[in-house]
């Protein structure tokens, strides 16, 4: 593997990749060159892909800066094993049951943000491995935060109804949230909380691999999407969504947005608009609409 033959941009690179591995982060963008070619050899051998959420190592700007000044001085390039480097521990593995489980034991008894210090338990997700349908809400409440589970309240009630009437079960769905641990008081995660969570969330998507996501809400919206938009504007429409990093022989999913399970429990004239939303998805998935038993 060719680096740069320089000892302080070497640990410079170590460090950042470490930190990003301890992050859970373990793919990088490969972008288009602006910087000198020397430099851009090393980036290519850093990680080709891209990354799932948040991090682009060659844009980050101390380190950037640091290439660039060193790229003029030391040109040199030389075979090498750069033995900080590792794929994600799920790399190549094509069960999604052993995949979500290294991806658990990766995320192990997580700190890496501040919610660890408010929640009781994690709750990773569950469901079906091999779901076809993922439902993505935004985190844990005290209900899940206290059995580990997510959408298990009453709004977890409401979502399991949804479920079923469309014809499945949970257990034939996958559930998880943007966050893993309950936000103090059930504010709103937090834009560095969701950065540094979101990361395990796409190795999920990655590991499962459903034809369908669906985002409960505006905040799991606007995680996944990247962008900021009112629901009314959001929702009614299919979005491509595949996570960097993802098996390049999986298409990726279709993202489809609808109102959070708790925001119709306070505001169920909107039930019917959720309904039309999910409607969407059964659609697409050839799911047939349950008879009613009067018909
Ligand atoms: Fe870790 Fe996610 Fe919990 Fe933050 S929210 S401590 S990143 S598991």
């Amino acid at each position: 593997m060719a680096i740069a033959n320089d000892p302080d941009l070497r640990r410079a690179l170590s460090e950042r990749i470490r930190y990003c591995h301890e992050m859970g982060i373990y793919d990088f963008y490969r972008r288009a060159p602006e910087y000198p070619q020397s430099i851009e050899g090393e980036v290519d051998e850093i990680g080709a892909g891209s990354l799932s959420a948040g991090t682009e190592l060659a844009t980050q700007p101390e380190l950037k800066g640091e290439m660039a000044r060193k790229s003029a001085a030391a040109p040199a390039i030389v075979e090498d094993a750069f033995h900080v480097l590792s794929p994600r521990p799920e790399a190549g593995v094509t069960d999604p049951v052993a995949a979500l489980k290294l991806i658990r034991e990766d995320l192990g008894e997580c700190t890496r943000c501040k919610l660890h210090a408010s929640r009781q338990r994690i709750v990773f997700g569950v469901g079906d491995p091999h779901a076809e349908l993922m439902f993505i809400g935004e985190g844990p409440g005290a209900d899940e935060d206290a059995q580990g589970e997510p959408f298990v309240g009453r709004a977890g009630q409401l979502l399991n109804n949804m479920i079923k009437a469309m014809g499945l079960r949970r257990e034939d769905v996958y559930i998880a949230n943007i966050v893993k641990c309950r936000p103090p008081a059930n504010r709103q995660p937090e834009r560095d909380e969701t950065e540094t969570c979101s990361p395990f969330l796409m190795r999920q998507i990655s590991a499962i691999k459903p034809k369908v996501l669906v985002a409960l809400g505006a905040t799991a919206a606007k995680n996944l999407l990247a962008m900021s938009a009112p629901m009314t504007e959001l929702r009614g429409r299919w979005y491509d969504f595949k996570p960097a990093g993802s098996d390049p022989s999986w298409p990726g999913a279709r993202l489809a947005i609808t109102y959070h399970p708790a925001f119709l429990l306070r505001d169920p004239r909107q039930k019917g608009e959720a309904w039309k939303d999910l409607q969407m998805v059964m659609k697409y998935l050839g799911i047939e609409p349950l008879k009613k038993a009067s018909d």
